[in-house]
Protein backbone atom coordinates (compact mmCIF):
# COMPACT_ATOMS: atom_id res chain seq x y z
CA UNK A 1 0.00 0.00 0.00
CA UNK A 2 1.50 3.42 -1.16
CA UNK A 3 2.66 5.33 2.33
CA UNK A 4 4.13 8.67 3.05
CA UNK A 5 6.43 8.61 6.21
CA UNK A 6 7.54 11.81 7.29
CA UNK A 7 10.28 12.26 10.65
CA UNK A 8 12.13 14.86 11.92
CA UNK A 9 15.98 14.70 13.15
CA UNK A 10 18.69 16.39 14.60
CA UNK A 11 21.94 16.91 12.65
CA UNK A 12 24.56 15.01 14.64
CA UNK A 13 27.65 17.42 15.68
CA UNK A 14 30.47 15.35 14.93
CA UNK A 15 28.98 15.76 11.34
CA UNK A 16 29.13 19.43 10.95
CA UNK A 17 30.83 19.16 7.89
CA UNK A 18 29.11 16.16 6.28
CA UNK A 19 28.56 16.61 2.77
CA UNK A 20 24.37 16.97 2.23
CA UNK A 21 25.06 16.52 -1.59
CA UNK A 22 26.89 13.43 -1.80
CA UNK A 23 24.34 11.96 0.82
CA UNK A 24 21.34 12.95 -1.10
CA UNK A 25 22.66 11.60 -4.28
CA UNK A 26 23.47 8.52 -3.09
CA UNK A 27 19.84 8.40 -1.27
CA UNK A 28 18.50 9.21 -4.28
CA UNK A 29 20.57 5.73 -6.03
CA UNK A 30 19.03 3.63 -3.54
CA UNK A 31 15.56 5.06 -3.81
CA UNK A 32 14.74 4.46 -7.38
CA UNK A 33 15.78 0.86 -6.93
CA UNK A 34 13.45 0.85 -4.23
CA UNK A 35 10.73 2.62 -5.84
CA UNK A 36 10.45 5.72 -2.77
CA UNK A 37 10.35 8.93 -3.41
CA UNK A 38 10.52 12.11 -1.81
CA UNK A 39 12.55 15.13 -0.32
CA UNK A 40 15.00 15.90 2.72
CA UNK A 41 14.93 19.29 3.85
CA UNK A 42 17.54 20.80 6.07
CA UNK A 43 17.76 23.85 8.44
CA UNK A 44 21.46 23.96 9.37
CA UNK A 45 20.81 21.83 12.41
CA UNK A 46 17.43 19.86 12.41
CA UNK A 47 16.02 17.40 9.01
CA UNK A 48 12.47 16.44 7.63
CA UNK A 49 12.38 13.94 5.67
CA UNK A 50 9.17 12.97 3.64
CA UNK A 51 9.27 9.44 2.41
CA UNK A 52 6.81 7.54 -0.45
CA UNK A 53 6.65 4.56 -1.33
CA UNK A 54 5.47 0.30 -0.91
CA UNK A 55 4.58 0.09 3.22
CA UNK A 56 7.31 -2.97 3.65
CA UNK A 57 10.17 -0.81 1.79
CA UNK A 58 9.63 1.86 3.60
CA UNK A 59 9.46 0.04 7.14
CA UNK A 60 12.78 -1.36 6.32
CA UNK A 61 14.28 1.80 5.36
CA UNK A 62 13.11 3.56 8.52
CA UNK A 63 15.21 1.06 10.57
CA UNK A 64 18.05 1.83 8.50
CA UNK A 65 17.42 5.06 8.68
CA UNK A 66 16.89 5.05 12.39
CA UNK A 67 20.25 3.81 13.42
CA UNK A 68 22.33 6.09 11.04
CA UNK A 69 24.70 7.61 13.48
CA UNK A 70 24.99 11.08 11.09
CA UNK A 71 21.78 12.49 12.54
CA UNK A 72 20.05 11.29 16.20
CA UNK A 73 16.87 12.16 17.60
CA UNK A 74 14.74 10.88 14.66
CA UNK A 75 10.98 10.98 15.37
CA UNK A 76 8.56 10.13 13.47
CA UNK A 77 5.56 12.56 13.01
CA UNK A 78 3.13 10.92 10.65
CA UNK A 79 2.66 7.73 9.08
CA UNK A 80 -0.40 8.00 6.44
CA UNK A 81 -2.13 6.38 3.15
CA UNK A 82 -2.89 7.41 -0.38
CA UNK A 83 -3.80 7.19 -3.35
CA UNK A 84 -1.19 9.14 -5.20
CA UNK A 85 2.42 10.45 -3.96
CA UNK A 86 3.19 13.91 -4.12
CA UNK A 87 6.81 13.70 -4.83
CA UNK A 88 6.48 10.97 -8.17
CA UNK A 89 9.77 12.35 -10.29
CA UNK A 90 11.35 12.88 -7.65
CA UNK A 91 13.63 10.10 -6.36
CA UNK A 92 14.89 12.48 -3.46
CA UNK A 93 15.57 15.75 -3.93
CA UNK A 94 17.53 18.46 -0.95
CA UNK A 95 16.06 21.79 0.31
CA UNK A 96 18.88 23.46 2.22
CA UNK A 97 17.54 26.58 4.12
CA UNK A 98 21.47 27.57 4.57
CA UNK A 99 21.65 28.38 1.35
CA UNK A 100 18.07 29.11 0.02
CA UNK A 101 15.36 31.69 0.73
CA UNK A 102 12.51 29.86 3.20
CA UNK A 103 10.27 31.77 -0.09
CA UNK A 104 12.74 29.91 -2.50
CA UNK A 105 12.41 26.67 -0.76
CA UNK A 106 8.44 26.79 -0.02
CA UNK A 107 8.39 27.96 -4.16
CA UNK A 108 10.47 24.93 -5.14
CA UNK A 109 8.83 22.30 -3.48
CA UNK A 110 5.82 23.06 -4.76
CA UNK A 111 7.00 23.45 -8.10
CA UNK A 112 8.34 19.71 -7.36
CA UNK A 113 5.32 18.38 -6.15
CA UNK A 114 2.07 17.24 -8.28
CA UNK A 115 0.18 19.15 -5.95
CA UNK A 116 -1.01 22.65 -7.04
CA UNK A 117 -1.22 25.15 -4.47
CA UNK A 118 -4.64 25.34 -3.39
CA UNK A 119 -4.59 21.18 -2.45
CA UNK A 120 -1.44 21.98 -0.99
CA UNK A 121 -2.88 24.37 1.57
CA UNK A 122 -4.95 21.76 2.51
CA UNK A 123 -2.63 18.87 2.60
CA UNK A 124 -1.29 18.22 5.90
CA UNK A 125 2.16 16.42 4.46
CA UNK A 126 2.30 20.16 3.21
CA UNK A 127 1.56 21.80 6.65
CA UNK A 128 4.68 19.56 8.10
CA UNK A 129 6.55 20.91 5.16
CA UNK A 130 5.51 24.72 5.52
CA UNK A 131 5.81 24.68 9.51
CA UNK A 132 9.40 22.97 9.14
CA UNK A 133 10.59 26.05 6.28
CA UNK A 134 8.94 29.02 8.28
CA UNK A 135 9.44 28.50 11.62
CA UNK A 136 11.93 29.90 13.79
CA UNK A 137 15.38 28.34 14.11
CA UNK A 138 14.66 26.13 17.34
CA UNK A 139 15.78 27.04 21.03
CA UNK A 140 17.32 24.77 22.99
CA UNK A 141 18.34 26.39 26.35
CA UNK A 142 18.43 24.05 29.10
CA UNK A 143 15.97 21.71 28.03
CA UNK A 144 18.94 18.91 26.19
CA UNK A 145 17.78 15.31 25.19
CA UNK A 146 21.24 13.31 25.93
CA UNK A 147 20.37 10.02 26.53
CA UNK A 148 24.00 8.77 26.22
CA UNK A 149 25.12 10.78 28.99
CA UNK A 150 23.40 9.38 31.97
CA UNK A 151 24.26 6.69 33.93
CA UNK A 152 22.23 4.49 36.78
CA UNK A 153 23.65 4.49 39.65
CA UNK A 154 22.15 2.23 42.30
CA UNK A 155 21.21 3.21 46.19
CA UNK A 156 20.96 -0.38 48.44
CA UNK A 157 17.83 -0.13 50.74
CA UNK A 158 17.05 3.53 50.80
CA UNK A 159 14.58 3.07 53.41
CA UNK A 160 17.00 0.95 56.29
CA UNK A 161 13.90 -1.53 57.51
CA UNK A 162 12.48 -3.92 54.97
CA UNK A 163 9.98 -6.83 56.09
CA UNK A 164 11.20 -10.43 54.69
CA UNK A 165 8.59 -12.36 52.92
CA UNK A 166 5.29 -12.25 54.18
CA UNK A 167 3.23 -10.52 56.93
CA UNK A 168 1.18 -12.90 58.95
CA UNK A 169 -2.50 -12.77 59.57
CA UNK A 170 -3.74 -10.67 56.51
CA UNK A 171 -6.06 -11.43 53.98
CA UNK A 172 -3.30 -9.66 51.58
CA UNK A 173 0.14 -8.10 51.20
CA UNK A 174 1.41 -4.77 49.77
CA UNK A 175 4.61 -3.96 47.62
CA UNK A 176 6.02 -0.28 47.38
CA UNK A 177 7.36 1.51 44.59
CA UNK A 178 8.98 5.15 45.04
CA UNK A 179 7.65 7.79 42.35
CA UNK A 180 11.12 9.60 42.99
CA UNK A 181 12.22 13.36 41.39
CA UNK A 182 15.59 12.51 39.64
CA UNK A 183 17.19 16.03 39.26
CA UNK A 184 16.14 16.62 43.24
CA UNK A 185 17.76 12.81 44.21
CA UNK A 186 14.02 12.90 46.25
CA UNK A 187 11.82 10.65 46.41
CA UNK A 188 8.60 12.30 46.34
CA UNK A 189 6.09 9.86 46.97
CA UNK A 190 5.72 5.76 47.30
CA UNK A 191 2.34 3.84 46.18
CA UNK A 192 1.66 0.89 47.63
CA UNK A 193 0.43 -1.92 45.18
CA UNK A 194 -1.98 -4.44 46.41
CA UNK A 195 -0.26 -8.22 46.19
CA UNK A 196 -1.97 -11.60 47.17
CA UNK A 197 -0.15 -13.60 49.70
CA UNK A 198 1.47 -15.58 47.47
CA UNK A 199 2.52 -12.60 45.64
CA UNK A 200 0.35 -12.58 43.27
CA UNK A 201 -0.80 -9.45 41.01
CA UNK A 202 -3.75 -6.95 41.90
CA UNK A 203 -5.47 -8.98 39.20
CA UNK A 204 -5.33 -11.90 40.56
CA UNK A 205 -6.08 -10.95 44.29
CA UNK A 206 -9.16 -9.26 43.04
CA UNK A 207 -10.72 -12.33 41.23
CA UNK A 208 -10.53 -14.89 44.05
CA UNK A 209 -12.78 -12.23 46.31
CA UNK A 210 -16.71 -12.53 46.18
CA UNK A 211 -17.71 -9.55 44.10
CA UNK A 212 -20.34 -8.39 46.48
CA UNK A 213 -17.32 -7.83 48.95
CA UNK A 214 -15.17 -6.31 46.27
CA UNK A 215 -15.55 -2.58 47.48
CA UNK A 216 -15.27 -3.59 51.49
CA UNK A 217 -11.79 -5.29 51.02
CA UNK A 218 -10.63 -2.53 48.91
CA UNK A 219 -11.24 -0.46 51.04
CA UNK A 220 -10.40 -2.37 54.42
CA UNK A 221 -6.96 -3.93 52.72
CA UNK A 222 -5.54 -0.15 52.80
CA UNK A 223 -5.31 -0.32 56.67
CA UNK A 224 -2.70 -2.68 55.91
CA UNK A 225 -0.61 -0.37 53.07
CA UNK A 226 -0.72 2.48 56.29
CA UNK A 227 0.67 -0.12 58.53
CA UNK A 228 3.66 -0.55 56.09
CA UNK A 229 4.18 2.63 55.74
CA UNK A 230 4.44 2.76 59.66
CA UNK A 231 6.36 -0.21 59.88
CA UNK A 232 9.17 0.61 57.78
CA UNK A 233 9.13 4.24 58.88
CA UNK A 234 8.38 6.37 56.03
CA UNK A 235 8.97 9.70 58.05
CA UNK A 236 7.22 12.43 56.32
CA UNK A 237 7.12 10.54 52.88
CA UNK A 238 4.20 10.64 50.90
CA UNK A 239 2.06 7.12 50.55
CA UNK A 240 -0.38 6.46 47.27
CA UNK A 241 -3.23 3.84 47.51
CA UNK A 242 -5.38 2.54 45.18
CA UNK A 243 -8.86 2.35 45.03
CA UNK A 244 -11.61 1.77 42.85
CA UNK A 245 -14.21 4.95 43.13
CA UNK A 246 -17.28 2.33 43.87
CA UNK A 247 -15.23 1.27 46.95
CA UNK A 248 -15.53 4.85 48.48
CA UNK A 249 -18.78 6.00 47.21
CA UNK A 250 -20.39 1.92 48.25
CA UNK A 251 -18.95 1.19 51.53
CA UNK A 252 -20.81 3.40 54.26
CA UNK A 253 -18.31 5.31 56.20
CA UNK A 254 -15.42 4.86 53.64
CA UNK A 255 -13.72 8.46 54.05
CA UNK A 256 -14.06 7.83 58.04
CA UNK A 257 -12.78 4.95 58.33
CA UNK A 258 -9.33 5.60 55.98
CA UNK A 259 -9.04 8.98 58.31
CA UNK A 260 -9.31 6.72 61.51
CA UNK A 261 -6.49 4.25 59.80
CA UNK A 262 -4.12 6.87 58.54
CA UNK A 263 -3.97 8.47 62.36
CA UNK A 264 -3.97 4.83 64.08
CA UNK A 265 -0.55 4.25 61.81
CA UNK A 266 0.77 7.79 62.94
CA UNK A 267 0.43 9.41 59.71
CA UNK A 268 -0.73 12.70 58.76
CA UNK A 269 -3.72 13.44 56.16
CA UNK A 270 -1.79 15.32 53.78
CA UNK A 271 0.35 12.69 53.21
CA UNK A 272 -1.96 10.69 51.85
CA UNK A 273 -2.86 10.32 48.23
CA UNK A 274 -5.76 8.36 46.50
CA UNK A 275 -5.09 7.14 43.27
CA UNK A 276 -8.08 6.29 41.26
CA UNK A 277 -8.03 5.78 37.46
CA UNK A 278 -9.31 8.13 35.04
CA UNK A 279 -12.10 5.59 33.30
CA UNK A 280 -13.30 4.52 36.70
CA UNK A 281 -13.31 7.99 38.06
CA UNK A 282 -16.09 9.27 35.03
CA UNK A 283 -18.41 6.36 35.00
CA UNK A 284 -19.33 6.93 38.15
CA UNK A 285 -18.46 10.75 38.50
CA UNK A 286 -21.41 12.04 40.37
CA UNK A 287 -21.39 9.66 42.93
CA UNK A 288 -18.16 10.13 43.14
CA UNK A 289 -18.20 13.77 43.59
CA UNK A 290 -19.67 13.84 47.16
CA UNK A 291 -16.67 11.28 48.42
CA UNK A 292 -14.39 13.77 46.64
CA UNK A 293 -15.63 16.62 48.68
CA UNK A 294 -15.16 14.34 51.86
CA UNK A 295 -11.58 13.57 50.81
CA UNK A 296 -10.82 17.28 50.18
CA UNK A 297 -11.74 17.99 53.45
CA UNK A 298 -10.18 15.74 55.55
CA UNK A 299 -6.95 16.74 53.76
CA UNK A 300 -6.64 13.75 51.90
CA UNK A 301 -4.84 14.18 48.21
CA UNK A 302 -6.43 12.81 45.12
CA UNK A 303 -4.55 11.72 41.91
CA UNK A 304 -5.79 10.40 38.48
CA UNK A 305 -4.36 7.68 37.88
CA UNK A 306 -3.73 6.39 33.69
CA UNK A 307 -4.35 9.19 32.57
CA UNK A 308 -4.61 9.41 28.87
CA UNK A 309 -4.96 5.54 28.58
CA UNK A 310 -8.77 6.24 28.68
CA UNK A 311 -11.74 8.09 26.51
CA UNK A 312 -12.17 11.41 29.09
CA UNK A 313 -8.72 12.92 28.31
CA UNK A 314 -8.19 16.50 29.42
CA UNK A 315 -11.75 17.30 28.99
CA UNK A 316 -11.81 15.50 32.79
CA UNK A 317 -9.81 18.52 34.02
CA UNK A 318 -13.20 20.63 33.07
CA UNK A 319 -15.04 19.04 35.93
CA UNK A 320 -12.29 18.22 38.60
CA UNK A 321 -8.56 18.89 39.08
CA UNK A 322 -7.18 16.72 40.85
CA UNK A 323 -3.40 17.47 42.91
CA UNK A 324 -1.81 14.71 40.92
CA UNK A 325 -1.84 13.03 37.43
CA UNK A 326 -0.41 10.07 36.42
CA UNK A 327 0.39 10.04 32.84
CA UNK A 328 -0.19 6.51 31.82
CA UNK A 329 2.66 4.17 30.09
CA UNK A 330 0.69 3.24 26.93
CA UNK A 331 1.43 6.83 26.08
CA UNK A 332 4.92 7.48 27.74
CA UNK A 333 6.58 4.31 26.19
CA UNK A 334 8.43 5.50 22.89
CA UNK A 335 7.78 8.49 23.71
CA UNK A 336 11.37 9.63 22.46
CA UNK A 337 10.67 7.99 18.85
CA UNK A 338 7.00 9.24 18.53
CA UNK A 339 5.71 12.99 17.38
CA UNK A 340 2.10 12.38 18.35
CA UNK A 341 2.93 10.88 21.67
CA UNK A 342 5.56 13.95 22.47
CA UNK A 343 2.33 16.73 20.73
CA UNK A 344 -0.01 14.66 23.54
CA UNK A 345 2.13 15.11 26.78
CA UNK A 346 3.24 18.19 25.85
CA UNK A 347 -0.61 19.66 25.95
CA UNK A 348 -0.49 17.16 29.17
CA UNK A 349 2.15 19.30 30.84
CA UNK A 350 1.01 22.87 29.88
CA UNK A 351 -2.88 21.70 31.35
CA UNK A 352 -0.86 20.76 34.53
CA UNK A 353 1.21 23.74 34.66
CA UNK A 354 -1.32 26.40 33.88
CA UNK A 355 -3.29 24.73 36.77
CA UNK A 356 -1.01 23.91 39.56
CA UNK A 357 -1.18 19.73 39.02
CA UNK A 358 1.78 17.66 40.03
CA UNK A 359 2.72 15.44 37.03
CA UNK A 360 3.95 12.14 37.02
CA UNK A 361 4.97 9.54 34.62
CA UNK A 362 4.64 6.28 35.05
CA UNK A 363 5.98 3.21 33.65
CA UNK A 364 9.45 4.33 32.73
CA UNK A 365 11.37 2.01 31.55
CA UNK A 366 13.92 3.10 29.11
CA UNK A 367 16.51 6.07 29.87
CA UNK A 368 15.78 7.41 26.68
CA UNK A 369 11.74 7.94 27.96
CA UNK A 370 12.88 9.66 30.82
CA UNK A 371 15.49 11.95 29.38
CA UNK A 372 12.83 13.69 26.84
CA UNK A 373 10.25 13.80 29.58
CA UNK A 374 12.40 15.32 31.93
CA UNK A 375 13.85 17.62 28.70
CA UNK A 376 9.78 18.41 28.40
CA UNK A 377 9.46 19.67 31.92
CA UNK A 378 8.42 16.34 34.14
CA UNK A 379 10.05 16.26 37.29
CA UNK A 380 8.42 13.05 38.75
CA UNK A 381 8.67 9.34 37.52
CA UNK A 382 7.97 5.67 38.32
CA UNK A 383 9.17 2.51 36.69
CA UNK A 384 11.36 -0.26 36.77
CA UNK A 385 14.33 1.57 35.23
CA UNK A 386 14.16 3.37 38.25
CA UNK A 387 12.69 0.69 41.41
CA UNK A 388 10.83 -1.78 40.95
CA UNK A 389 7.76 -2.60 43.67
CA UNK A 390 9.08 -4.50 46.44
CA UNK A 391 7.19 -6.73 48.92
CA UNK A 392 6.68 -4.74 52.14
CA UNK A 393 9.50 -2.74 51.44
CA UNK A 394 11.26 -0.35 49.04
CA UNK A 395 13.96 -1.45 46.18
CA UNK A 396 17.05 -0.38 45.53
CA UNK A 397 17.11 3.04 43.59
CA UNK A 398 18.78 3.52 40.21
CA UNK A 399 19.44 7.37 40.40
CA UNK A 400 20.61 9.08 36.94
CA UNK A 401 23.66 10.31 36.74
CA UNK A 402 24.60 12.64 34.07
CA UNK A 403 28.52 12.11 32.97
CA UNK A 404 30.29 14.45 31.29
CA UNK A 405 31.89 12.16 28.60
CA UNK A 406 31.86 14.27 25.06
CA UNK A 407 30.17 12.51 22.61
CA UNK A 408 30.80 9.41 20.83
CA UNK A 409 31.66 10.24 17.18
CA UNK A 410 31.56 7.31 14.12
P1 LIG B 1 -1.19 1.31 38.75
O1 LIG B 1 -1.79 1.98 39.93
O2 LIG B 1 -1.08 2.09 37.50
O3 LIG B 1 0.22 0.80 39.23
C1 LIG B 1 1.35 0.71 38.42
C2 LIG B 1 1.48 -0.67 37.86
O4 LIG B 1 2.49 -0.64 36.87
C3 LIG B 1 1.93 -1.69 38.88
O5 LIG B 1 1.43 -2.95 38.47
C4 LIG B 1 3.44 -1.66 38.72
O6 LIG B 1 4.06 -2.85 39.12
C5 LIG B 1 3.54 -1.48 37.24
N1 LIG B 1 4.76 -0.81 36.84
C6 LIG B 1 5.49 0.12 37.48
N2 LIG B 1 6.55 0.52 36.77
C7 LIG B 1 6.48 -0.17 35.60
C8 LIG B 1 7.31 -0.21 34.44
O7 LIG B 1 8.32 0.48 34.31
N3 LIG B 1 6.93 -1.05 33.44
C9 LIG B 1 5.82 -1.84 33.53
N4 LIG B 1 5.54 -2.65 32.53
N5 LIG B 1 5.02 -1.82 34.62
C10 LIG B 1 5.35 -1.01 35.63
P2 LIG B 1 0.61 -3.87 39.49
O8 LIG B 1 1.22 -3.83 40.85
O9 LIG B 1 0.43 -5.18 38.81
O10 LIG B 1 -0.77 -3.12 39.58
C11 LIG B 1 -1.66 -3.07 38.51
C12 LIG B 1 -2.83 -2.20 38.84
O11 LIG B 1 -3.66 -2.77 39.87
C13 LIG B 1 -2.43 -0.84 39.42
O12 LIG B 1 -2.00 -0.01 38.37
C14 LIG B 1 -3.71 -0.40 40.07
O13 LIG B 1 -4.59 0.21 39.14
C15 LIG B 1 -4.31 -1.71 40.54
N6 LIG B 1 -4.12 -1.84 42.00
C16 LIG B 1 -2.99 -2.05 42.71
N7 LIG B 1 -3.26 -2.07 44.04
C17 LIG B 1 -4.58 -1.84 44.19
C18 LIG B 1 -5.45 -1.71 45.30
O14 LIG B 1 -5.06 -1.79 46.47
N8 LIG B 1 -6.79 -1.46 45.04
C19 LIG B 1 -7.26 -1.33 43.75
N9 LIG B 1 -8.56 -1.09 43.56
N10 LIG B 1 -6.43 -1.44 42.67
C20 LIG B 1 -5.13 -1.70 42.88
MN1 LIG C 1 -1.67 3.66 40.85
MN1 LIG D 1 -1.14 3.74 36.60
Amino acid sequence: MLTTLIYKSQLNPSCQSLSLISLVEKARQRNSALDVTGILLFNGADFLQILEGPEEVLEKLFCKIRSDKRHHSVVELMRDYGPRRRFENVGMLLFDLLVDSQKSVLSSVLRYSKLDYYLAAQDRVFKFIQSFITREQPTRDGAVFLPERWKLAPEHAPFGKCINGPIDNQVCQFALQPIIEPTEGKISSLEALIRGNDGGSPERFFSAIDQDKMYEVDLQTKAYAFALAEKIGIGDHKIAVNLLPMSLVNVPGAVDFLMDQILIHGLQPEQVVIEVTENEMISGFNQFNSAIKQLRAAGIGLAIDDFGSGYAGLSLLTRFQPDKLKIDREIVSDIHLSGPKQAIVKSIISCCTDLEIALVAEGIEKIEEWCWLESAGIKRFQGFLFSRPKLNGVGEIHWPQFSSAPFLSD
